[in-house]
């Protein structure tokens, strides 16, 4: 995709040129620090954007740099007006409950840009023997909250059915186990049902394989539900009933709580980039390597190309495994442990089509594939019922996702062999006749960090690792979550806490 010009963003690669807050007062010129942020994506934007409000609110004079290795903002996060239609390369939509992203949102001045999914066709379908068929109603990631939409749908046996239904008989778990989420799926609702159902829905969050999730660092609620009222089925049941159920009527994902930009999730990075002063950010800026300063206090961050640049404060905000490149030789422990996170890379086929040219109805808002199926995609969006203003009129725009933990061989194809399977997926599964009217690939390569078995342990380490220096933060998704709220979290803290160290922004 081409890169997107912004007004913050520099193309020279020096990074000698930072920007100071001219908010502050002039006395504070004296005590002006430099903090550097590596890596321009979600994460890393937003703990820039927060840097600057503290020192504003401070009255403090702060010199920040953005240093970004692509020619353009956003990492895994990139929208693109083509053709009319709107297209997402990466995150299309976000969560709502957990408000970070939201509050960020309205902070940045664009509550009245932000948009929800279409009321209309809140429900996804899953496949079973080539066969498109809805998600039982109220069946949400793994939780059922209604029994009859599930034991009247085809999409499991009766024997699966009655497994299901013994589920509140099942006696808790280990709370302190550190569980995959297949192994408590199995555990408590049958293995039928993780292959039919929770595998597609919920292993295509994270383009990974459920067998090595770990429960609790991904989807914690379940194991609250399960330890607070010994089954599932009660949980839902009880939800529903103290009106707490938001989601009564859809399926799959919870798509009530999700909401976006109305010109796509590009504006929020373009936002962040927007308010920051002209310039922080250096993009085409590759950092090399890390190291402690010359004075033993800030930090050195030597770049692939062009001088070194030093900082007194230094937010990583790269992918774990490209962080772990930078730390090598200053911190080989912090690299190791880095490294321990792995990563999936997966490939989003954007695919537009005249409306008349496709069978199905596409009465929802997509198609998830069991890996028992056996196709070569993991899920179909169908983004323009989902949201608005995503085509033409006329016209309709498909998500194909490609790759992920479970089929990385998928992944590793040239680019017109991943075109020719996303085109004959959407052609025998949603009967699309003929060549689409658009096309655009996304790739994403070691994008998605796998939150598997360990994973918080994992974090611990590197937080106690990070503990050892001063001005020195993480801010990424591959700690507490992966989720556009997440990453907005992530920035928040890794900025909470070098603010704590670096006591010049700290007078507030
Ligand atoms: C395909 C896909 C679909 C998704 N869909 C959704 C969704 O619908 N909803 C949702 O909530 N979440 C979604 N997510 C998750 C969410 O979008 C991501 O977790 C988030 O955008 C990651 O942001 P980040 O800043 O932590 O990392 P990144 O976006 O990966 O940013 C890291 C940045 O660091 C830069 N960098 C790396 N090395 C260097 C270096 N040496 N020097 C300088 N810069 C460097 C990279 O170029 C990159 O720009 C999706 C993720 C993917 C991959």
């Amino acid at each position: 995709m081409p890169d997107q010009p912004h007004p913050s963003t520099s193309s020279t690669a020096t990074g000698t040129n930072p920007t100071t807050i001219g908010a502050a007062a002039s006395s504070a010129q004296k005590t002006e620090k430099h903090v550097v942020v590596i890596g321009a994506g979600l994460s890393g934007l937003t703990a820039a954007y927060e840097l600057q409000e503290a020192a504003k609110k401070a009255g403090a004079t702060l010199r920040l740099t953005v240093l970004e290795s692509r020619s353009r903002i956003g990492g895994a996060i990139w929208t693109e007006k083509i053709d009319g239609f709107l297209c997402e390369g990466g995150a299309d939509s976000f969560i709502t409950n957990k408000p970070w992203a939201l509050q960020l949102c309205h902070r940045l001045g664009l509550a009245d840009e932000m948009i929800g999914t279409d009321q209309r066709n809140r429900r996804s379908f899953v496949l079973r023997d080539r066969q498109i068929l809805p998600v039982p109603e109220g069946f949400v990631l793994m939780a059922p909250s209604r029994m009859w939409p599930i034991l009247i749908s085809p999409i499991l046996s009766w024997k699966a059915k009655l497994r299901m239904m013994i589920e509140p008989f099942i006696p808790r778990g280990d709370a302190n186990a550190d569980e995959s989420l297949a192994s408590f799926v199995r555990r408590r609702l049958g293995n039928e049902t993780l292959e039919r159902l929770v595998q597609p829905l919920v292993g295509g969050i994270y383009t990974a394989d459920p067998n090595d999730l770990s429960l609790r660092a991904t989807m914690p609620q379940f194991i609250q539900m399960e330890q607070k009222h010994g089954s599932l089925l009660r949980a839902s049941l009880f939800k529903r009933k103290s009106g707490n159920d938001v989601e009564k009527s859809s399926s799959g994902a919870r798509y009530g709580l999700f909401a976006t930009l109305k010109a796509g999730m590009g504006r929020l990075i373009e936002a962040l980039a927007q308010s920051l002063p002209k310039e922080t950010i250096q993009l085409n800026t590759a950092v090399r390597r890390v190291q402690k300063g010359p004075d033993g206090q800030g930090w050195t961050i030597d770049l692939l190309d062009g001088p070194s640049i030093t900082a007194d404060g230094l937010v990583l905000a790269t992918e774990a495994h490209a962080s772990a490149r930078l730390m090598d030789e200053y911190d080989p422990e912090l690299a190791r442990l880095l490294r321990s996170i792995p990563y999936a890379s997966s490939a989003i086929a954007l695919i537009g089509y005249d409306r008349d040219k496709i069978k199905h109805p596409l009465n929802g808002f997509g198609l998830v594939i069991p890996a028992t199926e056996k196709r070569k995609t993991l899920a179909i969006s169908f983004t323009s019922v989902k949201l608005p203003d995503r085509a033409p009129a006329g016209k309709v725009l498909l998500r194909v996702f490609v790759g992920g933990a479970t089929q990385p061989e998928l992944f590793d194809l040239p680019d017109d062999e991943i075109e020719k399977i996303a085109i004959t997926e959407v052609q025998e599964l949603l009967g699309a006749e003929g060549p689409p009217c658009l096309y655009r690939l996304a790739r994403h390569t070691r994008a998605m960090p796998q939150y598997t078995i360990g994973h918080q342990e994992r974090v611990q380490q590197i937080s106690d690792q990070l503990a050892t220096h001063t001005g020195l933060t993480i801010a990424s998704n591959a700690l507490s979550g992966v989720g556009v709220p997440d990453c907005v979290r992530t920035g928040q803290i890794a900025v909470e806490k070098l603010l704590k160290q670096l006591v010049f922004l700290n007078k507030y």
